[in-house]
């Protein structure tokens, strides 16, 4: 989450600002860059950060959004509207999964408009991509700090996903370990009087799907095996 920079332009209301950066303590995010904002750390502004000051004291102030983005190998735009202009658009799950991923590495901006007016066509044009959070085609226009919320959210929701994979650990099972899983299936049902060897394939079909579905690790497969050759009466013999 350290490379991934929150951008707002020309924000009008100091209490947006402030909104903004309790948005992005709650999900981690530290790094907001202000270009140009008209009012900043107003009473509002402190009132609705609710304690995260820290990201307010040390927010950037810039003069242009070319200047606070220049940094940047991935600049997303939020837009409220869906321009005539065609350029690539992404939907916050979307938006969360290429930030994620390209901000290992290097720096990515969220650039954020202005509460009136949005982002111009110009600025929108200066991102590699848009991102639309899906809203009522007739009222469209989520509030900043809400913007800002809900794309943080989906960032929030990618970086637990990644580390709950890496805290299991997995082994990940390879095809070849699959197949022995099936041949050996096959077998054993075939041995406790389950299967009839001429009509086991639409079965074993349905079953591989199962398996596949599952995703089993080489650890749930080795258990799975066992299981087998418990059933089959005999712990070593496992025909292949
Ligand atoms: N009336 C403006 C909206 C301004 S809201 C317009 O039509 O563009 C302020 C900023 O919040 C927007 O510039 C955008 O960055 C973000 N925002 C608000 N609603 C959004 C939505 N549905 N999808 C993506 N970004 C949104």
């Amino acid at each position: 989450m350290e490379n991934i920079r929150i951008v707002l332009v020309e924000t009008s209301h100091g209490g947006n600002i402030g909104a903004v950066a309790r948005a992005m303590k709650n999900m981690c995010l530290e790094e907001l860059a202000l270009v140009r904002p008209k009012q900043f750390l107003t009473e509002d502004t402190m009132a609705r950060a609710s304690g995260a000051d820290d990201i307010l004291h040390e927010a950037s102030i810039h003069q242009s959004l070319d200047e606070a983005v220049a940094d940047c190998t991935l600049v997303v735009g939020a837009s409220a509207r869906m321009r005539s202009v065609s350029w690539p658009q992404l939907n916050p799950r979307e938006c969360a999964e290429l930030v994620m991923q390209r901000s290992t590495q290097n720096k990515a901006a969220l650039v954020f408009g202005r509460e009136r007016t949005g982002l111009t066509n110009a600025e929108l044009e200066r991102c590699n991509y848009l991102v639309n959070i899906p809203a009522n085609p007739d009222y469209s226009s989520l509030n900043l700090g809400m913007a800002v919320q809900v794309i943080s959210y989906e960032l929030m929701m990618r970086l637990q996903q990644g580390r709950k994979l890496v805290a299991e650990e997995r082994e990940p099972a390879k095809a070849g370990d699959m197949q022995g899983l099936f041949r050996h299936l096959e077998q054993a049902l075939e041995d406790i009087g389950f299967l009839d060897p001429r009509k086991s394939d639409k079965l074993m079909r349905r079953l591989k799907r199962l398996f596949y579905r599952a995703e089993p690790d080489l650890d749930e497969l080795k258990i799975l095996r066992g299981i087998l050759s418990a059933a089959q009466g005999r712990k070593s013999a496992r025909r292949e």
